[in-house]
């Protein structure tokens, strides 16, 4: 049979041997700096960072998960209050909530889009909400006009959690600018991923950038004298270097995967198989390509059998993993949520992909779903 290469899922060395001189360029300048946490780099890179989200204020934290902890903190949402969440997303999404105190509480998606369904946020709203945290999933923005309304009327904040949808853009314009505030993650596979971790805020309130900058520093505007009971969570040096470096390309980067899904909307073909629904409003990035079939197993078995690895983004809804029995959810309350995570497959997809490797992709999920 073939003696083809195996197929990465996400290769995520490629772009940086690409990068290798701009990179060993950043590590130099920032060894060579004697300056490790909270100097130039940061502040240039969340300059540069906020000019491509075209957002009034970046600032740099440790991860996305805490991005969007430190944003329910700074506007005092937690012990007591309810955050709406998406039923159909990764889990960092409802630890946010969870970190801050507050009460995750979980909404069906659109079927055809998989984020949060606008018509089904008000049935979930109580005394005690006080923000919905909307997520950009697989890099395709949520339907935000219509969950800003229903925000406006119940007085919520929405906080986006855009940790897989940089430089996605929504009627044209982008996430990190459509909400009270947003989360970014530049966890090393998402579509500007350091190398390590990192995340960032995104926000046009100047108030709240503040407040956050202060949370993430121990609590402190000047060196030892401690507002309030802060965090350590810092983007350090290092990391905004390599990021700077990483940021320039970003643009390109999504680009490519933007060919790569057009080449999987116009050639996968098996009837069995469900591609994304993009509506006309959305310019997704695609962070990942979502597929679903009834026969999802089989079909990834299929494939690694071929050498193409894929991933199952998610295998278990948040609302029935151990980590979360203490809400009480059963199999069955998020009937949505629970399919889609039982049909998901996202192909291989990445920056660097050739062409040659999509056909492949293409060409053994077609003859599978033929046989
Ligand atoms: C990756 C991710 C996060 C968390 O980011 P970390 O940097 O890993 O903390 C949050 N939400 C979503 C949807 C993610 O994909």
């Amino acid at each position: 049979m073939s003696v083809l290469n195996p197929i990465p899922f996400l290769d995520l060395k490629t772009p940086h041997i690409e990068l290798r001189l701009q990179l060993q360029d950043a590590f130099e300048r920032v060894l060579n700096s004697g300056w490790y946490i909270q100097g130039n780099e940061l502040k240039l890179f969340e300059e540069e960072f906020a000019h491509y989200c075209e957002a009034k204020h970046c600032i740099g934290v440790g991860n996305g998960l805490d991005a969007l902890h430190l944003i329910l903190r700074a506007y005092g949402i937690g012990d007591g209050d309810e955050v709406i969440v998406p039923s159909n997303t990764y889990i960092a999404t409802w630890l946010a909530a969870s970190y801050a105190g507050a009460t995750p509480i979980p909404v069906e998606p659109d079927e055809r889009t998989y984020n949060i369904d606008p018509a089904r946020i008000e049935a979930a709203i109580t005394s005690r909400t006080k923000a919905i945290m909307v997520v950009h999933l697989y890099g395709q923005p949520a339907d935000m006009d219509a969950i800003i309304v229903i925000a406006k009327k119940h007085n919520l904040k929405v906080i986006e959690d855009a940790a897989q949808a940089h430089g996605a853009r929504y009627k044209g314009k982008r996430v990190g600018t459509l909400g009270d505030a947003a989360g970014f993650s530049f966890y090393p596979g998402k579509n500007l991923g350091a190398i390590g971790d990192g995340g960032a805020v995104t926000t046009s309130d100047a108030e709240l950038a503040e407040k956050i900058r202060v949370l993430g520093n121990y609590g402190s505007h000047v060196k030892y004298h401690n507002e309030v009971k802060g965090y350590n969570s810092r983007l350090d040096e290092l990391q905004a270097a390599f990021l700077r470096a990483k940021l320039k390309k970003l643009e390109a980067w999504n680009s490519q995967r933007k060919v790569v899904a057009a080449d999987y909307f116009h050639q996968l073909n098996g009837s069995n198989l469900v591609l994304p629904f993009v509506p006309e409003w959305a310019d997704p990035v695609w962070h990942l390509f979502v597929v679903r079939s009834q026969q999802r197993e089989n079909l990834q078995a299929h494939l690694q059998q071929q050498g193409i690895g894929t991933m199952i983004h998610y295998p278990i809804p948040p609302h029935l993993q151990p980590a979360y029995s203490e809400l009480g959810y059963k199999q069955g309350d998020f009937p949505i949520a629970e399919a889609i995570h039982r049909e998901v497959l996202s192909l291989p997809m990445g920056p660097t992909m050739s062409g040659a490797q999509v056909t492949q992709v293409i060409k053994v999920t077609n003859d599978y779903l033929r046989s």
